[in-house]
């Protein structure tokens, strides 16, 4: 059991180092107490989960903010949010940075490497908070159907995906906010060239194929992936693709056929492939491999099709693994934006949202409990056995709250031993304090 405390040791680092507003007078509540206190209620699932710990601290003197998070003291919830104002979520890519050195080692490359041993980063835009009465500077604005503004925030998050495997892990995104200087409002194609620039040298050893949906198969994208050797594979729809469909109409494409049985009915894999595509109209249009995939049913008809266009060399024996990357890309909606919005994780409740940096800082504080958790449920046997006991992910973290609320656990592996046995030590439960 040493991957979490590490993580843990790492994120209070980043945390301590968090701006400081309180000016001359200091306070008793340390820095990293802050960022850890709002990272542990989105760790343990729970907008409750720092109330209770305040009742236990009352009653035992200490509760599990100080055993399991190394929370000294707990700040009211008011506290946090104005303390975590100043902080640029920026701050916390180390701890991003930690998640990217797990993707490169051995267990989550068995994981997750595919295309002979690379990485699939899907991307994709999602809004986290909208309302007509709230708003900070970083808000983007709408005018609705009724006439009133609305205030938004959407990020482009990038997620580590694998075809044939649940498990997402996301890495640090790119908040898609008012920029300086800026004429347009921002948008996900502005964000994609932040983040690339940010982060795609970084990533280079996990050697990145990204994906994308139709939005990111334009000319400037694809330049920049080229450009610096990168590689994708983005949906390519011919409603807003026409010259490349002109271009490829009546050419005779390179075939191949799969036929799959499932349970009783066996389906058949269409692929079509013409390299060399331009993109667009123009000399300088990028050269692209479009690939068409369909899948029939036994009687022949299409129940599924999908194109995408790929800087990847396209045969017939790389056409099918590319297709099922390619088609990995909705696991950033299902997998990543489903379970973040609605199966814990409360990505769109405001629990925040501040003058400056907090909605955004927050939102990668929730990212970041997500990417732990999915590292966890990889490599942590501890935590794995604590996960399986609970079968559901539901009870899992239903019993993390229960447990807890009621009993302070010395240590990390106390506590999912206690989980995975549900047993609790008996001497856990004789050290109330009695006044
Ligand atoms: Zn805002």
């Amino acid at each position: 059991m040493e991957l979490l405390p590490s993580l843990l040791a790492g994120l209070r680092t980043v945390c301590s180092a968090f701006p400081d507003p309180r000016k001359g007078r200091r306070g008793n509540i340390a820095m990293a107490d802050f960022g850890l206190s709002a990272f542990a209620l989105f760790f343990m699932q729970s907008a409750s989960f720092l109330a209770f710990q305040r009742a236990l601290e009352k009653g035992h003197g200490h509760s599990n903010c100080q055993t399991l998070f190394g929370i000294e003291k707990i700040p009211s919830d008011n506290y946090i949010r104005d303390m975590l104002d100043a902080a640029d979520p920026a701050l916390l890519q180390p701890c991003f940075g930690r998640i990217e050195q797990l993707l490169a080692a051995p267990p989550l490359r068995r994981a997750f490497g595919r295309l002979g041993d690379r990485t699939l980063i899907a991307w994709d835009g999602t809004e986290y908070f909208c309302s007509q009465k709230l708003g900070c500077p970083q808000c983007l604005r709408r005018k609705r159907a009724n006439g009133k503004i609305e205030s938004y925030h959407t990020m482009l998050a990038a997620t580590a995906v694998a075809p044939g495997h649940s498990k997402v892990v996301p890495l640090f995104p790119e908040f898609i906010a008012p920029q300086d200087g800026a004429e347009k409002q921002d948008c996900e194609r502005n964000a994609v060239k932040r983040w690339h620039a940010k982060h795609g040298e970084r990533l280079r050893p996990l050697r990145p194929v990204y994906l994308g949906d139709d939005l990111f198969a334009c000319q400037p994208i694809v330049k920049m992936l080229a450009d610096s050797g990168d590689d994708f594979i983005f949906t390519c729809k011919e409603s807003s693709h026409k010259a490349l469909y002109d271009f490829i109409d009546g050419a005779a494409p390179e075939r191949h056929e799969e036929k799959i049985r499932k349970g009783k009915a066996v389906e058949t894999r269409r692929y079509r492939w013409i390299a060399g595509v331009p993109l667009r109209d123009g000399k300088d249009a990028a050269l692209v491999n479009w690939i068409g995939f369909e899948i029939f049913d036994r009687n022949g008809r299409i129940k599924y099709s999908i194109a995408w266009v790929t800087s990847l060399p396209v045969n017939q024996h790389s056409v099918a693994e590319i297709a099922a990357c390619g088609r990995a890309r909705w696991k950033i909606e299902n997998e990543t934006f489903n379970v973040m919005k609605n199966h814990g994780y409360e990505l769109e409740h405001n629990f925040g949202h501040g003058e400056t940096f907090l909605a955004m800082t927050l939102a990668a504080l929730n990212l970041l409990a997500f990417a732990w958790h999915s590292a966890l449920d990889l490599v942590e046997p501890k935590w794995q056995a604590a996960r399986e006991a609970a079968a559901k992910r539901s009870s899992f973290f239903a019993h993390i709250l229960t447990l807890t609320t009621y009993v302070v656990f010395p240590s990390w592996p106390t506590f999912l031993e206690a989980l995975a046995t549900f047993t609790i030590p008996p001497e856990l439960l004789q050290t109330q304090k009695i006044e």
